[in-house]
């Protein structure tokens, strides 16, 4: 967290603040900055599907909220493409959801060249049907606006997972705009908040019980008045109790912070620091020749998303090794913790978010070390 953002988190600790009212004035400012309608600080991205998706199982229906997550007699499937499944969809399946999986990636199965279409999760659609799960991450296939297409024509919402989509700054309002209801994104990776928040936004119809469901609910309905342009009492038959949302609560310190963070990472031209980082992981690659490591910079073509570096290594058996290099590097001094996403290839990665000068410096000189040791091992072989 940048000097900023703690210092607001400080500012934060000395105040005392009604949390709906300080979780309504946020919603402002995510409104703003994303284009939606209104938004939530949540305890991170997967907080924010488990809210999102009991905001779109119950609305503002105390009795639903009540129930979660068990199941009452209204709809509880989620539809989502089976290539989209991943750990984090815990969470959804957390707050009382029943996932039903749609389509096929032929080409991962090596079976054909076709993966999920839209009429797939169109045939899907039932009485049970409360929405529709997206995960951005799959890298925007199908389109999500196709998807929102197909739901909307149903009136069914789109719940979507963009938690590690950023950077480019655009993605807020280029996910909004396709009509999606819920987007949650991570405040701890490239936004530079507090590790454990995020942000819940899109439809105030959604964002609402959202809240209801995390906020702490122990006041008089008599004096109970929240923020009405970001929860719409009237629509309550009656005071709701903690929801299930109330064990993933946020302090009014990580949602300063987050706020912070957020408008710093809006607010800042992104080419310095990229071109910092490229500069020090071209410095690595140059301390790194002639070791048996071939080393490529990826650098991606939005001008925002900052570059990485992919070290293959150059040694038979190299995925077995990277896996033993990447064990070692973890066990050494100081502990260095590379990208494992590519070690089946051989490649260890080197993504530089938090990297600064000494710190590469440090994996150069243990990378040097551990390879020359396997190097001295496989020759003495
Ligand atoms: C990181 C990640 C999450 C979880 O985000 P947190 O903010 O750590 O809760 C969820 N989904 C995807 C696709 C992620 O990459």
């Amino acid at each position: 967290m940048s000097a900023q953002v703690l210092q607001a988190f400080q500012a934060a600790a000395h105040e005392s603040v009604p949390l709906d009212e300080l979780q309504a004035a946020a919603s402002r400012v995510i409104a703003r900055i994303t284009g939606a309608e209104a938004g939530l600080v949540t305890a991170g991205a997967a907080a924010g599907l488990m809210l999102g998706t009991a905001a779109i199982l119950t609305g503002y229906d105390a009795g639903r909220m009540e129930c979660l997550p068990g199941r009452g007699d209204f709809p509880c499937e989620f539809i989502v493409a089976r290539e989209h499944r991943n750990g984090y969809d815990h969470a959804v399946r957390a707050a009382g959801a029943v996932l039903r999986e749609v389509g096929f990636h032929e080409m991962s199965a090596g079976a054909g060249v076709r993966r999920v279409e839209a009429w797939e999760y169109e045939a899907a659609i039932n009485p049970a049907t409360a929405g529709i799960l997206y995960v951005q991450g799959a890298g925007g296939f199908p389109r999500l606006a196709d998807i929102v297409a197909v739901a909307h024509a149903h009136q069914l919402p789109v719940l979507v997972d963009a938690a590690g989509e950023l950077p480019p700054r655009t993605r807020f309002r280029e996910l909004l705009e396709t009509g999606a209801d819920l987007v949650t994104f991570s405040g701890g990776k490239a936004i530079g908040g507090p590790q454990a928040t995020g942000i819940l936004c899109g439809r105030r119809e959604y964002v609402g019980p959202a809240a209801l469901q995390m906020l702490d609910m122990d006041d008089h309905w008599e004096l109970w008045n929240p923020p009405a342009d970001w929860i719409d009492r009237d629509r309550l038959r009656g005071f709701p109790r903690h929801g299930i949302g109330r064990s993933l609560k946020v302090s009014k310190e990580q949602i300063a912070a987050l706020l912070t963070a957020l408008q710093c990472f809006v607010d800042t031209d992104p080419a310095p620091e990229r071109a910092k980082k490229q500069r020090l992981l071209q410095e690595l690659v140059g301390n790194l020749a002639g070791l048996p490591v071939r080393c490529e910079i990826q650098t991606p073509s939005d001008g925002e998303t900052l570059p990485w570096l992919e070290m293959e290594l150059a040694l038979p058996e190299s995925a077995h090794l990277a896996i033993d290099l990447c064990r070692r590097l973890r066990l050494g001094k100081p502990p260095i913790y590379v990208g494992h996403g590519l070690l089946s290839q051989g490649k260890l990665v080197i993504h530089p978010l938090h990297l600064d000068a000494p710190q590469t410096e440090a994996i150069h000189r243990r990378i040097r070390e551990e390879l020359l040791s396997a190097t001295a091992e496989s020759t003495a072989n």
